[in-house]
């Protein structure tokens, strides 16, 4: 998806060196494409776009400005990251100078790629992390036995362990 890594690398590093170290605002949100140094604390666009006054929502030119004129509502930090994700695409498919409908089509697969992908990200990414922090949690708690407890007081909840084993 990404068509040079390097400038979307130096993008992310850029906003990170403006960043303290971990820096999440107060309602939680951490990316940091989200994030605004403000003195010594950090407060995330859509606190600060709240606190201000201004709608909770912003129109998104799904498909890049250049490219269709439909837009659809999206929260302030989610807008932020999908604008962000065009800085992505290949500039000619943004930017589609000569207007050409099949660059026109690129970009509302694009654009709606980058929205499914958002969602995944914001509504199931974070599982993963928990569930391995949780693994660690109960084998430290427990020992490295309770998933072998757990599948005998559980057994139609969970599948068969591998016979391949890890250890
Ligand atoms: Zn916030």
């Amino acid at each position: 998806m990404t068509t040079n890594p390097i400038k979307t690398d130096a993008r992310h590093a850029r906003r990170h060196r403006a960043l303290p170290k971990d820096a999440r605002c107060s309602c939680g949100e951490a990316d940091a494409r989200c994030l605004i140094p403000t003195g010594e604390r950090v407060t995330c666009y859509a606190c600060q776009s709240l606190q201000a006054g201004r709608s909770a929502t912003e129109r998104h030119h799904v498909a890049g400005r250049h490219n269709l004129d439909t837009t659809v509502p999206i929260p302030n930090n989610e807008h932020r990251i999908l604008s962000d994700r065009q800085q992505d695409w290949p500039r000619g498919t943004f930017r589609n100078p000569d207007q050409s409908p099949l660059l026109q089509a690129a970009a509302a697969i694009r654009g709606w790629l980058d929205i499914l992908i958002l969602i995944l990200e914001r509504a199931v990414g974070w599982i993963p992390g928990f569930l391995e922090a949780l693994d660690a949690w109960l084998c430290a708690r427990i020992g490295p036995e309770w998933g072998h407890e757990f599948r005998v007081a559980h057994p139609l909840q969970v599948p068969p362990a591998s016979s391949g084993g890890g250890r």
